[in-house]
C-alpha cells in the first residue's frame, strides 16, 4: 500500500471515516465534502488505482456493494434518484488515486446536472468515425 494514500488510511483505521457498510473486501463510508446528504464512497480495501486494474473477484465485490447501496443511499435521505460514477485517471478528476465509486443523491430540484455535463467539447463524429471507434475498443 502506498504510504501517503488517504484511502487506505481510511482501511487501516488511521484516518477516521463515516463507515455505511463494509464486508471482507470493500468499504463504503461518506464523503468528507459531500455533493449531496448521502453522498457516499465504495472502495475496495486492497489498493489499486484504476476500475481496470480490480482482479475480477474484486470487481465483482465492490459493484456489488455499489449495487445493493445505491437504493438504501437514496432510502436513507429520502430521495429516488442518483448519480453513481468513478472518475478513472487524473485527467477524469480522480483526486485519490485509489479507485473508488461516488454515489450522489440526487433530486429534481437540487441544481445539479446529468452525468453528461462532466465531458468537455462533444465531438462531431461521423458513422464512419464511430464504427472505428468501435472496432479499436473491440480489438483493443
Ligand atoms: P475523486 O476526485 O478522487 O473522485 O474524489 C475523491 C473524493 O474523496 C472527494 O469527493 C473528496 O471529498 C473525498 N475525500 C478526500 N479525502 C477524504 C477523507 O479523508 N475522508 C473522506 N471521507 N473523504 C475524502
Ligand atoms: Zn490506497
Amino acid at each position: 500500500m502506498p504510504e501517503d494514500c488517504v484511502f487506505c488510511a481510511i482501511v487501516d483505521g488511521d484516518i477516521p471515516s463515516r463507515t455505511v457498510h463494509e464486508t471482507d473486501d470493500v468499504l463504503a463510508f461518506l464523503d468528507a465534502n459531500p455533493l449531496a446528504p448521502g453522498h457516499t464512497l465504495v472502495i475496495p480495501k486492497e489498493h489499486h488505482q484504476h476500475v481496470g486494474d480490480l482482479p475480477a473477484d474484486l470487481s465483482r465485490a465492490v459493484f456489488d456493494v455499489v449495487s445493493e447501496l445505491t437504493p438504501r443511499v437514496q432510502a436513507a435521505v429520502e430521495c429516488d434518484a442518483a448519480n453513481v460514477g468513478i472518475n478513472d485517471g487524473e485527467a477524469a478528476g480522480q483526486e485519490v488515486p485509489h479507485m473508488h465509486a461516488h454515489i450522489i443523491p440526487r433530486s429534481a430540484d437540487d441544481g445539479g446536472e446529468p452525468i453528461h455535463a462532466v465531458a468537455g467539447f462533444r465531438p462531431d463524429l461521423t458513422d464512419e468515425e464511430l464504427d472505428e471507434i468501435a472496432a479499436d475498443v473491440r480489438n483493443a
